[in-house]
C-alpha cells in the first residue's frame, strides 16, 4: 500500500504531501507516522491510503514507524481539516495541528506510566516463601504485603522494605515488574459532590425543544441565574445514556471552574478537560482518554471544539456570544461554524446558549433559520437585581471629582455593614482611548462610520479605525464649548487606593492582567473571594462571566461609557452583553441584589435597555442601526493586513495585493461596500510596519470571499506577511 503524507514542517505555508511505502507496518488514514526524509526522520499523518503511487517505485521511501496504536485523527478530523484548509487559505498542516495537543507532535511527551510490583502467579506461594531464606527478613515482609495487596508501586516497595530486597526478589524471578500506564487526572481536587434539583416547567419546556426540533442549532435564551446550566447537564446526561458523546465550550475554562466542577459532580471520570493550563503532560493524557473513548464529555474553551470524539450526539456552547469564540490567530477560524460541522457530520443537536445573545444569532433565530428556546426568569422567580444609574457629570457639577459617586459609596457601606460582599467593575480593553466631555458626555464619532474615534498621541489625532478618516484632536467639546475634555479610562490601582481610603476595614482585592500573570493567579483570587476572605473585589472584564458568588450583593460599575465608545461597530452590542453579565453577578442567592452603573450619558439608549433587561428592544434598534451604516451581519468586514519589518516592502506588498483585490472589486462592483487601502491606525507594531486593505462586502457572498482569500494566498513576498481577517474585533 502507499501512504499520503503530510509531513509535519514547522514555517512551511504549503503543504508537502509525499507518498511513501507502508511496508509490512498496520498504517492505517489518520496514523502519525515517522517517515525519513532527506537524510533525517520527521513526523507525518496519513491523509490517505492508495494501491499504487504516481512516482517510479525505486523512489518511494517505506514509512520507518507508526507513533501510535490507534489514528490519531478520525475521519471527522480529517474531513474537517480539508475544510479548514480550504475555507481559511492554510496548510493542512497547520490544520491538523487543531487537532493534536501540541505536546503529542515531536513525541514531546508520553503516557506516564508508573512500575507496579506483583508476585510471579507462575510459581505457587509456598514455592515463593521456600526460595527465600529466613534471615531476609526485608523480602519476606515485601512479599506479605505483595500477597495481601495484589500490587503495589515499585517506588513504595522500595522506600518500606528496601531497593536491595526488591531487586533481590526481582532477580530470583519470585515477583513481576509491570509498567501501568496511569492518566494524570487534572483538578482532582475539584471533585465535587452532585447537587440535586429537580428540574422547572420552564427547563424541561427548554429541553423539550431542543429535542423536538428538526433545526440543527437551538440558541437558548435565558436571563443570568434562570439555570442554564442544569438544562444542559440533563441534555448531557440524555446523550451520555443513548451511548453517545458531547462537548461543552465555555469561553474561559480557568476563569469559570465551577461549571467544570457541576459536570465533574455528575459525570465523575466521564468528562475530560482541555485546556491550555493544563501541564503537557496532562493535557496530553485528557485527549487520549477522550479519544480512546474512556471519557465521553469534553469540557473546554475553543479549541474544544476539536475535542477528538467519535459519535457525538450534542455541542453546546455557553455565553455564545463571547469574543473569545473567535480565534485570533491564523487559522481565523469560527467556533461556531466548526461546532455546526461536526454537528452535521455527526447528524447531532448544537445548543448555544446566553443571556445576551450575539445580534448574529439571534437574527438567524428570528428569521428561523434557528430554533430559538427562552427562559425569562430567574430559578425561583428571585427577581433581576436594582440597575441604579449614577450620572457622572452631576456628580463633577456638585463638586465630587472622586471615582465614586455618592450612591455608589452608600450602597457600598450598606454592603459592608451587612457583612455582603461587593464587585466593583472597570472596563478596559487594549490600548484605544476615546476622548470625553466630562462636562456633557459627548464623546467624538466618525461622521460617515457611527463608531468612537480613537485618540492617538502621534500627530495629536482622532482616527476611525473603519475607514481610516483622520480628525483634529478637539479644543473644545463642540456640543456644550467645554474645554474639560479627558481620556476614557482609569488603571485598578487608582481605583483600589481611593476605595481603601474610603474604606480603611474592608479588605481589598484586585484581579487584572497586572496582578495575575497565570491562570493558576486567577483561581486563587477567585476562591478567595467565594470564601469571603475579602469584601470587594476589584477587576476587569474578567471578572464579569459566569461567577456565582451567594454573597455579593453589590456589583458597582464605574465607567459604563467605556464599552460603548471602543471603536468598533460591536461596541453597543457587547456594552449590553457585559452590563447584563456583570450584574448577573450580583443578587444570585438570597438577598436581592442592586447595580450601581455610572455613566456621562444617562439618557443613552443601550445603557436604558441593559437597566431594564430588554433585550428584545435593545435588539430591534441595534439591527436597524446594522442595517443603516452597512455593517455585520449586513456586510461581512474583510481587512487584508500586510506586515514586514521593512517598510518599503511592507509599502510595496500592499500595493501588489491592493491592485489584484480592486481588479476583482472592479468586476464585482455591486458586491462592493466599502473598499479602500490605508496605513493601520497602529503603523508600526512589534517592529513591523502594518498597511492594510479595508472592505466590507455583501454578506453570503462566499464566491467573493474566498476568492480574496485565493489572492492573497498566491502572493509569496518576501520578509512580508499577508493575512485575512473576517469581522476583526481588534482594527489597530
Ligand atoms: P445561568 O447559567 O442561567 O446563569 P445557573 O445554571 O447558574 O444559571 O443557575 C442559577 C442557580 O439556580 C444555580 O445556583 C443553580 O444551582 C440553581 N438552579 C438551577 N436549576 C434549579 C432548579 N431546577 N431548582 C433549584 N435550583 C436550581
Ligand atoms: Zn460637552
Ligand atoms: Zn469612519
Amino acid at each position: 500500500m502507499i501512504a499520503e503524507v503530510i509531513v509535519d514542517i514547522t514555517n512551511s505555508e504549503v503543504d508537502k504531501v509525499f507518498d511513501y511505502n507502508t511496508g509490512n507496518l498496520n498504517v492505517l488514514t489518520g496514523s502519525r507516522v515517522s517517515v525519513p526524509f532527506g537524510n533525517r526522520k520527521i513526523e507525518g499523518l496519513v491523509i490517505a491510503l492508495k494501491e499504487k503511487s504516481d512516482f517510479p517505485e525505486e523512489k518511494i521511501k517505506t514509512i520507518a514507524e507508526v507513533l501510535d496504536d490507534f489514528p490519531a485523527l478520525t475521519k471527522e478530523s480529517l474531513n474537517l481539516v480539508n475544510y479548514i484548509a480550504n475555507r481559511y487559505s492554510v496548510s493542512k498542516a497547520s490544520a491538523i495541528r487543531l487537532f493534536l495537543p501540541a505536546e503529542m507532535r515531536r513525541g514531546r511527551v508520553s503516557e506516564k506510566q508508573v512500575e507496579f510490583v506483583s508476585i510471579n502467579e507462575n510459581i505457587s506461594f509456598e514455592d515463593v516463601l521456600s526460595s527465600i531464606s529466613k534471615s531476609a527478613k526485608k523480602q519476606l515482609s515485601a512479599i506479605k504485603a505483595l500477597k495481601e495487596k495484589g500490587r503495589i508501586r515499585a517506588t513504595i516497595l522500595r522506600q518500606e522494605y528496601g531497593a536491595g530486597a526488591v531487586k533481590a526478589l526481582t532477580e530470583k524471578n519470585l515477583v513481576i515488574i509491570d509498567k501501568i500506564r496511569v492518566n494524570r487526572l487534572p483538578y482532582s481536587e475539584m471533585l465535587s459532590e452532585r447537587k440535586f434539583v429537580t428540574l422547572t416547567n420552564t427547563q424541561n419546556n427548554a429541553i423539550e425543544s431542543i429535542n423536538s426540533t428538526q433545526k440543527r442549532v437551538t440558541l437558548l435564551h435565558g436571563v443570568t441565574g434562570s439555570g442554564k446550566t442544569e438544562v444542559y447537564l440533563e441534555l448531557i446526561s440524555q446523550v451520555i445514556k443513548m451511548g453517545k458523546t458531547a462537548i461543552m465550550l465555555v469561553p474561559e475554562i480557568s476563569l469559570t471552574p465551577q461549571m467544570f466542577k457541576q459536570l465533574r459532580g455528575r459525570f465523575n471520570e466521564l468528562c475530560a478537560i482541555l485546556h491550555s493550563g493544563l501541564s503537557a503532560g496532562e493535557r496530553f493524557d485528557e485527549w487520549s482518554r477522550l479519544r480512546s473513548g474512556e471519557a465521553k464529555i469534553a469540557i473546554g474553551a475553543r479549541s474544544a471544539v476539536f475535542a477528538p470524539l467519535e459519535n457525538l450526539g450534542l455541542i453546546i456552547i455557553d455565553e455564545e456570544h463571547d469574543g473569545s469564540y473567535e480565534s485570533e490567530s491564523s487559522p481565523r477560524y469560527s467556533t461556531i461554524d466548526i461546532a455546526k460541522m461536526r454537528a452535521e457530520y455527526n447528524d447531532c443537536k448544537l445548543v448555544i446558549g446566553s443571556a445576551t445573545p450575539s445580534i448574529e444569532s439571534y437574527m438567524k433565530a428570528n428569521s428561523g433559520e434557528y430554533n430559538i428556546a427562552k427562559m425569562p426568569e430567574r430559578i425561583n422567580k428571585k427577581p433581576l437585581p436594582e440597575i441604579i444609574v449614577a450620572d457622572m457629570r452631576q456628580e463633577i457639577r456638585r463638586g465630587n471629582n472622586s471615582y465614586f459617586s455618592s450612591v455608589m459609596k452608600e450602597e457600598l457601606e450598606n454592603t459592608l455593614n451587612a457583612g455582603k460582599q461587593a464587585i466593583i467593575f472597570l472596563n478596559r480593553r487594549g490600548f484605544s482611548q476615546q476622548v470625553i466631555c466630562r462636562e456633557c458626555g459627548y464623546v467624538a464619532k466618525c461622521t460617515t462610520c457611527d463608531v468612537s474615534l480613537n485618540y492617538h498621541k502621534a500627530g495629536d489625532l482622532l482616527k476611525c479605525h473603519y475607514c481610516g478618516a483622520n480628525y483634529k484632536m478637539l479644543d473644545a467639546c463642540p456640543e456644550c464649548g467645554s474645554s474639560n475634555l479627558n481620556l476614557i479610562g482609569t488603571g485598578t490601582q487608582k481605583i483600589v487606593t481611593e476605595l481603601k481610603n474610603l474604606f480603611p476595614n474592608a479588605k481589598i482585592a484586585r484581579m487584572d492582567n497586572d496582578t495575575t500573570q497565570n491562570k493558576e493567579g486567577h483561581f486563587k483570587i477567585l476562591n478567595s473571594f467565594a470564601n469571603h476572605e475579602c469584601d470587594i473585589l476589584v477587576g476587569t472584564q474578567m471578572i464579569a462571566k459566569g461567577h456565582d458568588f451567594p454573597n455579593v450583593v453589590l456589583v458597582g460599575i464605574l465607567d459604563a461609557d467605556m464599552s460603548l465608545h471602543f471603536s468598533d461597530y460591536r461596541s453597543n452590542e457587547r456594552t449590553y452583553q457585559l452590563l447584563t453579565q456583570v450584574a448577573g453577578r450580583s443578587g444570585r442567592a438570597g438577598d436581592k441584589g442592586k447595580v450601581v452603573l455610572q455613566t456621562y450619558s444617562p439618557q443613552n439608549a443601550v445603557l436604558r435597555f441593559a437597566m431594564n433587561y430588554d433585550y428584545d428592544n435593545f435588539f430591534d434598534r441595534e439591527i436597524a442601526i446594522r442595517k443603516a451604516t452597512h455593517f455585520p451581519p449586513f456586510a461581512l468586514i474583510i481587512r487584508v493586513l500586510v506586515e514586514s519589518p521593512d517598510d518599503a516592502k511592507a509599502m510595496d506588498g500592499l500595493k501588489q495585493v491592493y491592485f489584484a483585490l480592486k481588479d476583482l472589486k472592479d468586476a464585482n462592483a455591486n458586491e462592493f461596500l466599502f473598499f479602500n487601502k490605508m496605513k493601520s491606525p497602529i503603523k508600526r507594531l512589534k517592529n513591523k510596519y502594518r498597511y492594510q486593505v479595508l472592505m466590507r462586502i455583501r454578506p453570503n457572498n462566499d464566491k467573493i470571499r474566498d476568492k480574496i482569500y485565493e489572492i492573497v494566498s498566491s502572493f509569496k513576498l518576501d520578509n512580508t506577511f499577508i493575512n485575512v481577517e473576517e469581522n476583526p474585533s481588534n482594527l489597530s
